[in-house]
């Protein structure tokens, strides 16, 4: 029987309420998860504001980011998971121009030197609701009332309906870094780079759903550990997984779809299936 991870954190419960055979392929089989063009984008543009964080306040300005991309762009370029999207010479230009419009959005959203930061890009471990957590939180802030939670997001910001559970991941980042540091930061901000801000206090109420959230995830997965079943769940997501190759129910339904016309043109599983 597989045995239960180490740790757990906000991206595997993600995964694993989205597919838990998905979830096995990755963390029990530990089958590689390249990322793809967004991820690879999303991991720029956080290197870029991690480095300007660093500055001194009175010098984070745009065009000391506009320098800090230039520095950081050669790691992007020479990624093998970069190179292996292939991008001739405009997509790389289209890549580029997108992750400097999400980093100049900052400033739409705060003025970076107004910011006090305490940490940036801080590896937490820490027990949440008896799980063992692992996190990584882009930005800890200090305000005038205490500590603040935030993590840089380059994808849409969710619909209403949807907000509460992505908020879950700043709160738990916030119950993880009041066990490691002994204080309750004051609220967790999703900064959608180029839509907005979405924040919520941390209250008592607010973390205890999302830790009952976690804790009920990481308790289907040791119960799946425990008999062996890992349920596929297919779904649209399926044409963005890479082990599509191996799993009949996420084949069916993606060709499924590629047949009606509900595949995007994007989706990698195309390339994976031949479709
Ligand atoms: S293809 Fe779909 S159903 Fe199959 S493992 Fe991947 S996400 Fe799960």
């Amino acid at each position: 029987m597989p045995s239960l991870p180490r740790s757990f954190s906000v991206s595997a419960a993600g995964l694993w309420r989205q597919c838990p055979l998905r979830w096995r392929f990755r963390y029990v089989d530990k089958r590689p998860d390249p990322p793809g063009e967004p991820a690879l984008l999303g991991t720029f543009v956080h290197r870029v504001l991690e480095l300007l964080c660093a500055q001194p306040a009175g010098t984070r300005t745009v065009e000391r980011a506009r320098e800090l991309a230039g520095e950081a762009w050669p790691d992007t370029q020479n990624d093998p998971d970069y190179i292996a999207l292939g991008h001739d010479e405009t997509s790389q230009r289209d890549f580029k121009w997108r992750g400097w419009t999400a980093i100049e959005n900052l400033w739409r959203l705060e003025d970076p030197d107004q910011i006090k930061v305490r940490a940036t890009e801080a590896k937490v471990q820490a027990t949440v609701g008896g799980v063992p957590f692992f996190g990584i939180v882009d930005r800890i802030n200090v305000e005038s009332d205490g500590l603040v939670i935030t993590d840089y997001k380059t994808g849409k910001a969710p619909r209403p309906s949807d907000l509460p559970a992505s908020l879950d991941q700043v709160l738990l980042y916030a119950a993880a870094v009041e066990d490691h540091l002994g204080e309750r930061p004051r609220r967790g901000r999703l900064y959608y780079l180029g839509t907005g801000i979405r924040e919520t206090d941390v209250t008592d109420d607010g973390l205890g759903g999302a830790v009952d959230r976690f804790t009920e995830a990481w308790a289907d997965v040791g119960r799946a550990c425990d008999s062996g079943e890992f349920p596929a769940v297919a779904g649209p997501l399926c044409g963005w997984c890479p082990y599509i190759a191996d799993c009949s129910e996420g084949t069916a339904e993606i060709t499924d779809r590629a047949r009606r016309g509900r595949l995007r043109d994007d989706a990698p599983a195309r390339l994976l299936l031949g479709l």
